[in-house]
């Protein structure tokens, strides 16, 4: 059975990066009626923030991507927090150590920073591998006596675990989206697996949970291909099966150049994280939510970082996402952020909700509109809906609907008001004050009729009018704006522009 993990470190807000990684393993595991795990990852303490647990499941609920497993929901494989699971990694590392793939080393970090410093001046780099560990000054189980190994342990130095890394091998590696990938293993170093206070690094407890968890796919992101090595000889050590491995392209900038960062949204005007989030210092980045997009816009745009199906459709609900995604379609070379099409998609997405759903969200974000009949709203965002890309833009596009101009847009008027104007007008008023079934249709037969039986251009005609009812020349169908505010406002709108 197909299961797959999400396995954030809550170190901060979610980016949307992180929100694509989350929905290409959740496509990926209901593709293949599989599980999609959450796992927190939150072994290092000093990045540890606050909140940012609450923040990724929020986010994800939002999105629709709902987690088979996690913390607190089914929790066969649990606890889905690394810190919960504590105790359980040091008997890995032990594991290791007993049969010689790690071992401990004592260097302290100012005998690290000399040794790199002695190499820099030779002109070389320092690896702490094969190369080093049995010569010079670095001090390990591999030069110390069983002995003394664990007299420095028993007196409570620090002291980490470090996976022992093969001199002279050639790794074959798989991914599923770059396909072969060949490491020289003489270029990897002895990555640390396990400190002195009881926590894992990252790679050892990444792949104890992943063979624990019954992980068959780990989907993430491209910044984590230079760990696979590790990761693979990790799982070879333990005489584990490896599961497959798929690592997504990165997300760039909207130029193309470089990587999208967390701080590019604000500096360019866009949102980067799915909701709005509170720095601890106060410092507000905006969220998708919170900017008035839908979900289903948002999980849109991400299924198209780095995927594609092969055809010209564009438009898929997470449902269709489920049946048509492909690891195989998804591309290596990075995926340009593209945010005015996520505009595109929201403003789709918004044609397809009913009217009374978004005149409910409309009304709740206007005081003004507070006393106003729902159904009427609903009436005028069914009017002008086409043009908005988000509710934010609906007073713009549509106040004359319930309140009268109270000026009129400059150019517009010295555009629409000529001499003769005022005679036209009166002559309009009195057209609608006849007008007694007062329809659109019945309002368009009787003006337009009126305007071609006496040759008067409409222009004339409708330019005033447009002017007297909206404050400007925009907006929908004249004639609709005059149904939906009656006859009687329609006509004191008219009145207020003739001098
Ligand atoms: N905790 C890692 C992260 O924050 C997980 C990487 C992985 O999926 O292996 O992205």
């Amino acid at each position: 059975k197909v299961r797959v993990r999400f396995a954030p470190s809550p170190t901060g807000p979610l980016h949307i990066g992180g929100v694509r990684t989350a929905l290409f393993n959740y496509l990926f595991a209901k593709k293949h009626h599989g599980d999609f795990v959450l796992r927190i990852e939150d072994t290092d303490q000093n990045r540890y923030v606050e909140g940012a647990e609450d923040y990724i499941v929020k986010s994800l609920e939002w999105c629709g991507i709902s987690f088979d497993e996690g913390p607190g929901t089914n929790e066969t494989f649990g606890p889905y927090r690394q810190s919960e699971r504590k105790d359980l990694y040091k008997q890995y590392a032990d594991e290791l150590i007993a049969n010689g793939k790690a071992y401990y080393a004592f260097d302290t970090a100012e005998q690290l920073d000399a040794e790199r410093k002695g190499h820099e001046a030779e002109g070389k780099t320092f690896i702490y591998n094969w190369h080093n560990r049995e010569k010079g000054r670095l001090v390990n189980s591999l030069v110390l006596t069983e002995a003394e190994t664990k007299a420095k342990i028993d007196a409570g130095e620090h002291y980490v675990v470090r996976f022992k890394s093969p001199q002279d091998e050639t790794l074959h590696l798989k991914d599923i989206i770059r396909g072969d990938i060949k490491i020289d293993t003489n270029v990897l170093d002895d990555k640390i697996l396990f400190k002195s206070d009881g926590m894992p690094t990252y790679h050892l407890a990444n792949i104890v949970d992943d063979h624990l968890m019954e992980i068959t796919h780990v989907i993430r992101g491209e910044e984590w291909l230079p760990s696979l090595a590790l990761h693979q000889l990790l799982y070879d050590a333990f005489g584990w099966e490896a599961p497959e491995f798929a690592h997504l392209p990165l997300i760039l900038k909207p130029t193309g150049k470089g990587k999208l960062s967390k701080r590019d949204g604000d500096k360019m005007g866009f949102p980067v994280f799915p909701l709005e989030y509170t720095a601890p210092d106060g410092t507000v980045s905006r969220g998708y939510k919170e900017d008035g997009y839908f979900p289903e816009a948002v999980v849109n745009f991400l299924a198209f970082l780095g995927w594609n199906p092969g055809t010209e459709q564009e438009i898929f609900s997470l449902e269709q996402l489920v049946a048509d995604f492909d690891l195989a379609r998804v591309n290596k070379a990075g995926a340009r952020f593209d945010p005015d099409k996520t505009k595109w998609f929201n403003h789709h997405y918004m044609q397809q909700q009913l009217d009374l759903d978004l005149a409910e969200q409309f009304k709740a974000k206007n005081i003004l509109l507070k006393d106003i009949d729902i159904n009427y709203i609903a009436l005028v965002v069914g009017l002008i809906k086409e043009r908005a890309h988000f509710v934010s833009d609906f007073w713009e596009l549509s106040h004359f609907f319930f309140i009268a101009p109270t000026s009129y847009d400059e150019k517009a008027s010295k555009k629409a008001l000529k001499e003769g104007t005022t005679e036209l007008m009166t002559k309009v008023i009195e057209l609608v004050n006849n007008t007694d079934v007062f329809t659109v249709e019945n309002l368009q037969t009787n003006i337009k009729g009126w305007i071609t039986d006496n040759n008067i251009g409409f222009g004339k005609v409708m330019m005033p009018l447009r002017l007297a009812l909206v404050g400007a020349l925009q907006g929908p169908d004249v004639f609709d704006i005059m149904f939906m505010i009656g006859k009687a406002e329609t006509v004191k709108r008219i009145e207020n522009i003739k001098n």
